[in-house]
């Protein structure tokens, strides 16, 4: 079985002001088919994990570990992560201006697979999920998220990891700027790959409500760079009832 181990992590920030220490010390492990939901108050270092894993170059990790089946993932460019089956959905994508969402989406496949897809099953399997996001064909011979609104720039992330199919997947507030058939429709579409590929899923967020479509297996949740406090689904309840103040109290 395939696994995504973070040991000990700590890791810091470039900054004008000089260096930021934000991760103290994370432990995290994920299997292959399962959902970890990381919940956690704004500025407590939830961003700068998936930014660890996904190997931002502003990241820099002090101490601690990241493997993916026992290679050291920290050793590994960016994109011989991707290679290696991690995928970031970003809390804020990127535009890439020039770049058209088809060529990107191609040329991001034959990288990570090592080959071209095959031109005509692909175009197919493009177009289908699209549709399946709700999202019109035009969107393909568009620059990648360029002019996109906050829900369309969600839903093209979804788009690359449905067709990517990477292993593990670190999903970074999909669910923040959505409306609710739009948080529908981009949560289906994250159950449909953790289905069809019994992907692993870390799932950032800060609000309880997208955990109502897409069920967590265990729930961590995060507090000034450090798992606070875990638990299962149940926990994520209990946050809806009462909210980070808890956990805010205890860190001071
Ligand atoms: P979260 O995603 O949980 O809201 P972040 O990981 O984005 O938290 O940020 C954690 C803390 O680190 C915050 O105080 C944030 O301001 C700071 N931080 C993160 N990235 C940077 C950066 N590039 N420059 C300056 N401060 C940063
Ligand atoms: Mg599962
Ligand atoms: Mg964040």
């Amino acid at each position: 079985m395939s696994t995504l181990k973070i040991e000990d992590l700590h890791v810091s920030v470039d900054t004008d002001q000089g260096t930021k220490q934000i991760l103290r010390g994370v432990d995290l492990t994920i299997n292959k088919g399962e959902i970890h939901a990381v919940m956690g108050p704004n500025g407590s270092g939830k961003s700068t994990l998936a930014y660890a894993i996904a190997g931002h170059p502003k990241y820099t990790v002090d101490s601690g570990s990241i493997t993916l089946d026992g290679e050291q993932v920290l050793d590994m460019t960016v994109d011989q992560r991707a290679k290696a089956g991690l995928f970031l959905a970003m809390q804020y994508p990127v535009e890439i201006p020039g770049v058209t969402n088809s060529n990107f989406l191609r040329t991001a496949k034959t990288a990570i697979d090592g080959e071209q897809p095959a031109i005509r099953t692909w175009i197919k399997e493009v177009r289908g999920a699209m549709e399946k996001l709700r999202m019109d064909s035009s969107f393909a011979e568009r620059n990648v998220n360029e002019g996109f609104s906050g829900g369309e720039k969600k839903r093209n992330e979804i788009l690359q990891l449905e067709l990517l199919k990477p292993k593990f997947a670190v999903l970074d507030e999909t669910d923040s700027g959505l409306d609710v058939d739009a948080l529908k429709i981009v949560s289906e579409g994250v159950n449909r790959a953790h289905q069809s590929t019994d992907l692993g899923i870390l799932l950032i967020t800060h609000y309880t409500r997208i955990l109502r479509y897409i069920k967590p297996d265990f729930v961590h949740v995060f507090v000034a760079g450090r798992v606070a406090e875990e638990g299962g689904p149940e926990l994520a309840s209990q946050l809806e009832d009462e909210g980070y103040d808890r956990f805010l109290t205890a860190a001071v």
